[in-house]
């Protein structure tokens, strides 16, 4: 039997390993914690740094093929792989997605194919940037500074309104190298699933619409009508092209902002990628006949890719650790039962022991015979739970 190998050991790579067990392969997951819902539930758990070399080589000497499950793996310890065993995404393609200078000059490279730019910035690295963004660029405030490296869920940002909230948000945090982003009047986000495979074949999945709270990912809906056809098509084809232009291969997400430039359905604009499956994808497991991370193991392992066909509606519903605690605090078990009863519920939970504010501790997906059905479930459970963006249902 072969086994595939994944870099981390989150949520994501634990829905990675049930899909590859599926399929029967054996699974071999690299993370230093013991209790990573990944190596929980996988063959081999080499429980080690990400760099240890002693732990690269049993890794590669395990695996049939080796891909990665979170962003920020270091791109050196997938260079190391590569040399003995093929790894999708490659260590290249992976670093440009870890910074978001390299990933900016990446889409403004590609723009041309994807018709889509993104949101107006500059790269602030040093002192002498900060003042020139400030004498030169109003244009870019009110603006968020992002910091290249290392930031998700909306950590590692300000929120700046003036050249001196600006240098106050540099210096908070560290002083390191940022982008500044004009802030853009959003009306909606979404991101759009690609796989492409060794040979340059792609398939991808209708863009889901997200809903975003405190910078986290709390409400993804996925069903036909979501948002403009025409605005879908055009993400839609703007994510292959990325996905080409790059040489991918394996599962990518491409997010994209919607805003309001004036035109009919407003315009597009690309604002990150992420190389690997995505949690706004997570709804593929129920509602679609090949999940994001059938997509996954195909691509590695050399599989044809099937086209996924999404058979029913669907509303994703992230679960984080607020949801293990009460309005004063107190830690509770969420009423399961309640919701569970309800038609169409599908809980994913993922193994993780301490629930903390923020953390993403599971995920509920919504399916039904049609869109309106499944907003009325959606809502009685997020009701249920106490889940934020309720509104936006
Ligand atoms: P992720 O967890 O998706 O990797 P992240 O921390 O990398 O998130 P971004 O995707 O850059 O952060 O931003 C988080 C959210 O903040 C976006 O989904 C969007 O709601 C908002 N946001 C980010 N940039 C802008 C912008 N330029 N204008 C308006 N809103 C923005
Ligand atoms: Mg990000
Ligand atoms: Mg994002």
């Amino acid at each position: 039997m072969a086994t595939l190998g994944v870099m981390g050991g989150g949520q994501l790579g634990r829905m990675f390993v049930h899909a590859a067990q599926r399929l029967g392969y054996l699974t071999a997951v690299l993370d230093p914690d013991a209790q990573s819902p990944a190596g929980l539930v996988s063959h081999h758990h080499i429980q080690t740094d990400y760099n240890d070399p002693a732990g690269l080589s049993q890794l590669s000497d395990l695996c049939q093929a080796i891909t990665t499950e979170f962003e920020n793996v270091p791109a050196q310890a997938l260079q190391t792989l590569a040399q003995a065993r093929p790894v999708a995404p490659g260590a290249a393609v992976v670093g440009i997605a870890q910074n978001r200078i390299e990933e900016k000059a990446h889409f403004a490279a590609c723009a041309d194919v994807s018709g889509v730019t993104c949101a107006p910035y500059a790269v602030i690295e040093t002192q002498a940037q900060l003042q020139a963004v400030q004498d030169e660029r109003p244009d870019l405030l009110p603006g968020i500074l992002k910091t290249a490296r290392l930031g998700y869920d909306g950590k590692g940002q300000v929120r700046v309104k003036n050249a001196a909230e600006l240098a106050a948000a540099w210096a908070e945090l560290g002083g390191v190298a940022c982008v500044l982003e004009k802030m853009l009047p959003l009306t909606a986000e979404c991101s759009v699933l690609v796989a492409r495979g060794w040979d340059g074949q792609v398939v991808s999945f209708a863009p889901q619409r997200n809903v975003h709270v405190d910078g986290i990912l709390a409400v993804t809906h996925a069903y036909e009508g979501n948002m403009p056809t025409a605005l879908a098509t055009r993400a839609c084809d703007a994510a292959v092209a990325i996905a080409h232009h790059l040489g991918y291969v394996g599962m990518l997400c491409v997010e994209f902002f919607v805003v309001d430039d004036g035109s009919e359905h407003g315009g597009l604009v690309v604002n990150e990628m992420a190389p690997r499956p995505h949690n706004s994808g997570h709804y593929t497991l129920n509602a679609c006949d090949v999940s994001q991370f059938d997509l996954q193991v195909h691509a590695m392992a050399g599989l044809p890719l099937p086209q996924p066909r999404q058979h029913s509606p669907a509303i994703m519903l992230n679960l984080l650790g607020d949801v293990w605690f009460d309005a004063n605090g107190q830690p509770r078990e969420p009423d399961w039962q309640a919701v569970l009863r309800l038609p169409g519920t599908h809980l994913h939970l993922y193994g993780k022991v301490q629930a903390r504010t923020g953390r993403k501790m599971g995920h509920l997906t919504i399916t039904g015979p049609d869109v309106a059905s499944v907003k009325t479930v959606a809502r009685r459970t997020a009701d249920l739970l106490h889940l934020p963006g309720l509104e936006a249902i």
